[in-house]
């Protein structure tokens, strides 16, 4: 098989199975005192470092989580919960209209459950670009403590979200106690983070998209952000996230991070990337690929072929041992158009003919070229059908 759907989950790197080998061998619980606790504990502190470096943070910012909705979760609701508990409620959430389903459900619970709280979308323009200027004038009217969530990567397109200025707007517009809370989940290991330089409040990751374990994630926290837990129990993870931690996945997360921290392979990936695009388009010129005019992921290439559905090219695809998704990989099992696409107001007809083709670190350009050929095959019967 020829993966080529990193973005819903990378292939586990040989550096972090090691470690998750070396951590299953083992028992310990990282709260226990004894030496078998002491040396779990020893690997969640490891890994939290490696994770920290990633992200550009202290250690002690970051929660292990078990997956990165899990990290959305906590935050949002982490963060309503704990600013209303210190008497300084959070009455306005912006949210970008192409986020994450895990973010965008949980906003949509919080605005029905917690009385006064406001949900906004911010809109973006046809790039997938967060609107800045739509976010301004949606900071400037209306009053209260505020939180945006704003992803810095797009699962679907790659879009890269500019997050410097997101921030910046964040801050003077939104008033001093405003937050910030970025989903890195897709931009880790693919672009630099830099979380406190950022001066974001709250920071999403998860250790499957970068070649780690499925199964752990992690919450970054500026200090002094509210925080309430949503698992409450044995005060794991200074008290923010209790529940004894998954060291097996943990410690394949912090070796995962520690090999992209490199950034090494992302300028071939995205060579493989472009190769991909170039000959997508002389294969099939009328070809549409969402988001090209933006920043984007170096991996990530979301396109459509008019007349070409995205159901007919994933089965056709994955019976000539192709992988590739259509649309997020969370919502595939579903047929309903990509949210992330109506919102850049693409054409419903091309949306429903949307795929995605993500590279990582198994891919090579023997990959790119046949599954190229695989889906000239696919266009040429399509093509034929049509004719016929
Ligand atoms: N956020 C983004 C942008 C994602 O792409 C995903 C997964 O596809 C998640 C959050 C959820 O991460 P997890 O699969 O670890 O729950």
């Amino acid at each position: 098989m020829i993966y080529l759907d990193h973005n819903a989950t990378s292939p586990m790197r040989d550096h972090a199975k090691l470690a998750v080998f070396a951590a299953l061998a083992e028992t310990g619980n990282a709260s226990s005192v004894h030496a078998a606790g002491r040396a779990a504990r020893a690997r969640v502190e490891a890994a939290r470092e490696a994770v920290a470096k990633l992200a550009g943070a202290k250690p002690s910012s970051v929660i292990f989580t078990s997956c990165g909705s899990e990290a959305n979760a906590l935050a949002l609701r982490g963060a309503v919960a704990g600013a209303l508990a210190a008497e300084d409620r959070i009455t306005r959430l912006f949210v970008s209209a192409t986020e994450h389903e895990s973010v965008r459900a949980n906003t949509a619970a919080l605005a029905e459950s917690v009385p006064g709280l406001k949900l906004s979308e911010i809109p973006v323009t046809k790039d997938g670009v967060v609107d800045l200027a739509a976010l301004r004038l949606q900071l400037m009217h209306g009053k209260g403590r505020v939180l945006v969530s704003v992803m810095a990567a797009n699962n679907e397109t790659g879009v890269l979200q500019d997050l410097g200025a997101v921030a910046r707007l964040v801050r003077t517009e939104g008033g001093e106690d405003s937050l910030l809370h970025v989903d890195a989940v897709q931009a880790a290991g693919r672009v630099a983070l830099g979380f406190d330089a950022l001066g974001a409040d709250y920071m999403s990751l998860s250790a499957h998209k970068i070649g780690g374990p499925q199964g752990a994630g992690a919450l970054l926290v500026k200090d002094g952000a509210p925080l309430a837990p949503l698992v409450a129990g044995g005060g794991q993870e200074m008290g923010r996230r209790s529940g004894t931690e998954n060291v097996v996945a943990i410690a394949g997360f912090g070796a995962a991070a520690e090999e992209v921290v490199a950034f090494a392979d992302v300028a071939r990936i995205q060579n493989l990337r472009d190769r991909f695009e170039a000959e997508l388009k002389r294969i099939a010129p009328d070809a549409v690929i969402f988001g090209r005019d933006a920043g984007r992921l170096p991996n990530t290439s979301n396109f459509a072929v008019a007349g070409l559905s995205a159901e007919t090219a994933l089965i056709g695809l994955d019976l000539d041992g192709i992988a590739v998704s259509s649309g997020a990989a969370c919502s595939s099992g579903k047929v309903k158009p990509s949210h992330v696409l109506t919102a850049m107001g693409i054409d419903e007809v091309l949306v429903r003919s949307g795929l995605r083709v993500s590279f990582g670190w198994t891919n090579s350009e023997a990959d790119v070229d046949a599954a190229l050929q695989a889906l000239a095959r696919l266009l040429a019967r399509t093509r034929n059908a049509k004719a016929a």
